[in-house]
């Protein structure tokens, strides 16, 4: 299997990444050989500062670098990322010529990354939970003006990861992580219905930095709750190298499918921003996997040897109608024009959507056998998301059965990248496959609150 080390040497954006038990103490030395010359700035919050202030102030200070007084936000309540942040932290970076050094699990080090970026400077993360695969990705997801979308920047140049720190935090945390990372299982089924349509195609190399590890960084989701140390270092690594890999591939789509769409339609919605701490991207993401999961069930029981192309040609929809559709799904303004948009870059016109669908139903077999050999069952992933202590049920974080139904035709519509949603879209199975998952025997119908 690649290590992280040989990712590490092939020149990507993240150089250092010191992986261990007790390593707060290689933060000054590791500042020093990517940073030589270079002033410090801690950035942190009360509770980041708490668990590794001192000790990573001491590690710079022993490395002999100068730093300025740190930039502590405060604990309570938890630090948003909205555009408001990022100006706050962008003109305090730019008042010196230090090198942040963020101590940050989430939210911080989108907003250091971004700032950092700003001032025309790399940073250094110090990780203190195994909550998120963006340590060592590219891009900030900040809010601004209400809509939280992805910013473009650099990954940081190096990050600290001290296991035994993130076997300590909040057991949530983990959870959150962990529902980052089990979205890759159906991500990867939607990259195999890309590849194997000619959409996009598998890179294996970045497909084995991902998928290689992913099954075992996810087997003991009953340990990670305990904080157990073997599983925290195997999510941890799984989540660095789920960066790392985004990082070689020049995008997201090796850690990314429709699961994350989900999130992603929710986080635009701003769906429980306003609790504290605010609902976490690790779990709107392990919801969205149970939803892609149980859809990809009924993927898998589609009988396309009946499927009639004549009868959907005849009612291909326009690009107008198509934009329509998508006007109809997205109430919120900006939402809309961003999906539209989006939706557009896919559509298939109709001089092309007799060869298309004679395509999908020639590659239909092949497709079917390797997605089946790449997803879990739905109430498989609910079951190692519970045992996490992680959301699996949507009433979880307030939404219905009826909000997640609609959420399924939203996803389809709010990026280009193509998955077994625009598959479905383009058979005009969509409708029947996700109201199947909320008929009478469906995954949904049989779950109408969540088991505990
Ligand atoms: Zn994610």
């Amino acid at each position: 299997m690649t290590t992280i080390a040989s990712v590490l040497a092939r020149g990507l954006d993240t150089r250092a990444a010191v992986i261990g038990t007790n390593v707060l103490d290689q933060t000054g030395p590791t500042f020093a050989a990517q940073f030589p010359g270079a002033r410090a700035v801690i950035v942190a919050d009360g509770n980041t500062w708490a668990v590794a202030g001192d000790a990573v102030a001491q590690s710079l200070a022993q490395a002999g670098i100068l730093t300025d007084e740190p930039i502590v936000y405060p604990a309570t309540p938890t630090l948003f990322a909205d555009d408001h942040t990022v100006d706050d932290l962008t003109a305090r970076l730019g008042a010196t010529d230090a090198v942040a050094v963020s101590i940050a699990s989430g939210s911080l080090n989108d907003v250091t990354k971004l700032s950092s970026h700003r001032n025309n400077r790399s940073y250094l993360n110090v990780c203190t939970a195994a909550s998120v695969d963006g340590y060592t990705s590219f891009g900030a997801a900040i809010t601004v003006n209400g809509v939280k979308g992805t910013q473009e920047c650099p990954a940081p140049r190096a990050v600290i990861v001290p296991l035994d720190i993130m076997a300590a935090a909040p057991t949530r945390l983990t959870a959150t992580g962990y529902g980052d990372l089990i979205e890759k299982i159906p991500a990867g089924a939607d990259w195999i219905v890309a590849d194997e349509l000619g959409r996009e195609h598998i890179d294996d190399d970045v497909w084995g930095l991902v998928q290689g590890p992913l099954r075992d960084a996810l087997a003991d989701p009953v340990g990670l709750r305990k904080g157990d140390l073997t599983a925290i270092t195997k999510l941890s690594e799984g989540l660095i190298m789920s960066g790392l890999a985004m990082q070689v591939m020049g995008s997201s789509r090796p850690a990314s499918g429709a699961g994350h769409y989900f999130s992603h339609q929710w986080e635009m919605e701003g769906l429980g921003r306003e609790w504290e701490p605010p609902l976490s991207h690790g779990f709107k993401v392990g919801l969205g996997t149970v939803a892609m999961c149980a859809l990809y069930e009924q993927f898998l029981k589609l009988d396309m040897t009946r499927y009639d192309i004549a009868a959907r040609l005849a009612h291909w929809p326009s690009p107008q109608a198509d934009e329509a559709r998508v006007r109809a799904l997205q109430s919120n303004p900006v939402i809309c024009e961003a999906s539209v948009i989006a939706s557009a870059g896919k559509y298939v016109t109709s001089a092309h959507a007799e060869a298309w669908l004679h395509h999908i139903l020639d590659r239909w077999g092949a497709l079917e056998s390797r997605v089946a050999s790449q997803v879990l069952l739905a109430a498989v992933v609910e079951d190692m998301l519970r045992q996490v202590g992680a959301v699996h049920h949507p009433a979880q974080v307030g939404l219905s059965l009826e909000d997640l139904r609609h959420t399924y035709y939203q996803a389809q519509t709010i990026r280009t990248r193509y998955t077994s949603l625009d598959t479905l879209q383009e058979l005009g199975l969509l409708n029947t496959v996700v109201d199947s998952l909320f008929a009478p025997g469906g995954y949904w119908h049989t779950r109408p609150t969540p088991e505990d």
